[in-house]
């Protein structure tokens, strides 16, 4: 009943702030997640962008503010956005899409509730419109599932005036291969990652296995259908996977591309590059970085691993 449900989300709550503080007190941790992010400044995020650029590597960049608690947040995001249009322009960084940004809606405008979802779309159609002009794309992070219905009426909406304005879905999700099916008829971007939030008891895989399973009929869906598919993963298998598939779906370099985070399998992004796909790097910075991130570590055993498995395979 309600209070079963009320007493087991607030145990489950209480157990990832409790990770959390072991995390944050843990001596070295800040040190070892800050290889993961391009720093607190416009300035940093670029400067990494640029170096990843001079070895043929794609950038998406993403600015980690605060969700938006008032018009105030929302605002100073949209200006950071607008400021790192800016600067990427005048350094010369845009161009043959070789930069595009990553948003997170909720850092808009708070996602239950209409007003927020009012906010959030007004906002993101003005960092869009900056975008437009400059010639960059934008795609929109997916985050916990209770963001996902929100997240994809935004995109319907912003793909009105923006065609191009793309999504992250999470084949961790039950939903996904359905939410795949209807985007790639719609020549939608989507990028196609496993999915780094809090399982939802009510829409999610549970085991390992069946995420990758769900991604790679994900995927299938994806290289078959008329959008872009955005192949972010550093699972070997699933790139491989990616591209037996492209190959088959006649995809080429041009069609879908790779996105991996900074500093995870450095040589592999350059390989990936080398051999002519596109290959992307997500960029985050901002001055809530490491809130973000200690959030994620903590929310979801496997993002754990995947941190320590980055240090272990350099
Ligand atoms: P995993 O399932 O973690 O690992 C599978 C295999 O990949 C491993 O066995 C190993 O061989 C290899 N591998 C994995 N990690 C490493 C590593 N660190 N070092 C070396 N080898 C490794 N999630 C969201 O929920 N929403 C988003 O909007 C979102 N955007 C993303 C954007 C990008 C560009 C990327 C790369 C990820 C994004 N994610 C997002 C995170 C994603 O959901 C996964 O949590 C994350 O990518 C880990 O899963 P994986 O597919 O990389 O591989």
């Amino acid at each position: 009943d309600l209070g079963d449900a009320l007493r087991a989300s607030s145990l489950r709550l209480a157990r990832i702030g409790r990770v959390q503080s072991v995390i944050e007190e843990s001596p070295g941790t800040r040190d070892i997640l800050a290889r993961y992010i391009a720093g607190d400044t416009t300035q940093s995020a670029l400067g990494a962008a640029r170096d990843l650029m001079e070895t043929g590597r794609a950038v998406t960049v993403s600015y980690l503010g605060p969700d938006a608690d008032s018009r105030a947040s929302s605002d100073a995001t949209v200006e950071e956005y607008r400021r790192l249009v800016a600067e990427a322009v005048s350094r010369g960084l845009v161009g043959d899409h070789c930069l595009e940004l990553s948003v997170r809606p909720a850092a808009f405008g708070r996602l239950d509730q209409a007003t927020g979802r009012s906010l959030a779309l007004a906002q993101l159609q003005r960092v869009c419109r900056t975008a437009h002009n400059a010639g960059l794309d934008v795609t929109l992070d997916m985050e916990g599932f209770e963001t996902v219905e929100p997240t994809l009426r935004l995109l319907e909406e912003l793909r009105q005036d923006f065609p191009r304005v793309g999504v992250a879905l999470q084949a961790a999700l039950l939903r996904t291969e359905q939410d795949c099916r209807e985007l790639a008829a719609e020549g939608v971007r989507v990028r196609l990652v496993k999915g780094a939030h809090k399982l939802d008891e009510r829409g999610s895989f549970d085991a390992v296995e069946d995420v990758d399973r769900s991604y790679v009929r994900c995927l299938r869906i994806l290289m078959e259908g008329v959008g872009y598919p955005m192949v972010a993963t550093h699972d070997p298998r699933m790139t491989s996977i990616a591209a037996a598939l492209a190959r088959s779906c006649g995809k080429g370099p041009e069609d879908f591309e790779y996105q991996m985070y900074l500093g995870i399998r450095p040589l592999e992004q350059t390989a990936i590059a080398d051999r002519g796909d596109r290959m992307r790097v997500y960029v985050a910075y901002g001055p809530a970085w490491y809130s973000y991130l200690v959030r994620r570590v903590a929310e979801r055993p496997t993002n754990v691993t995947f941190f320590v498995r980055s240090l272990l395979s350099r």
